[in-house]
């Protein structure tokens, strides 16, 4: 399995392989108490998601704080890898095409999502900005097999923050994949955010973060 391209970031994997990022997905509301604490809640028709640019791709360890918000939020995420794609794939094709799982954090500026809602517009401006889009060593699915459930934690300063079960997404993984390519063909190369537990909250420069996920590579950065 071989993906690499010049003009895209490329993340490494746990036995020191590397590959390019193509493009990144990110599912909102996959989790029933996050949808709930944003007040809203999850749309059992279909998934909602968003696209963040592969240059807002960041690896750690500084995280730079961004300009134009008063209220940046983490979002711990399992972050799915694909390395093979599809168009109206089944769950079969989609458990097939995952490569590997890695550890992220979905950045956001919050009030700027905030007034977006208030006037009806697009989430751009508060998803998609320089290092909104962390990610961690990338785990093959090889190793650890399909990850459909285990404990997924967040912690800002050493005090716990986020906790959550994987099994807890209203969307599987497989799913999500399933409905990704619906819209799209999907390749080699993209992620997929797969949604955040309860317990997001804002973070200010010099804040250490660690972010785990049962079985895969943890991570730990500072806001500067
Ligand atoms: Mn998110």
């Amino acid at each position: 399995m071989q993906w690499k391209s010049p003009k895209h970031p490329n993340f490494a994997t746990n036995t020191g392989e590397e590959r390019s990022i193509n493009r990144v997905f990110c599912i909102a509301k996959n989790y029933e108490e996050h949808a709930v604490e944003m007040g809203g809640e999850i749309d059992r028709k279909r998934p909602f998601h968003f696209q963040k640019s592969f240059d807002s791709i960041c690896f750690g360890p500084d995280v730079r704080y961004p300009s134009n918000t008063e209220s940046l939020h983490y979002e711990i995420e399992l972050v799915v890898i694909l390395g093979s794609g599809g168009i109206n794939m089944t769950l079969d094709q989609a458990e097939l095409a995952i490569y590997g799982y890695a550890v992220g954090i979905d950045f956001t500026r919050r009030d700027r999502q905030n007034e977006a809602k208030d006037k009806g517009r697009p989430w751009e401006i508060a998803k998609n900005f320089d290092d909104s889009a962390l990610l961690g060593t990338v785990t093959p699915k090889s190793d650890i097999g399909l990850l459909e459930e285990g404990w997924i934690t967040l912690d800002v300063n050493g005090k716990r923050r986020q906790t959550g079960d994987l099994n807890q997404m209203a969307y599987k993984t497989v799913e999500l994949i399933r409905f990704l390519s619906t819209l799209q063909e999907l390749k080699a190369g993209d992620i997929v955010y797969t949604g955040t537990p309860s317990g997001v909250g804002s973070v200010v420069r010099g804040d250490l973060l660690t972010g785990q996920v049962d079985r895969l590579c943890p991570i730990e950065v500072r806001i500067i």
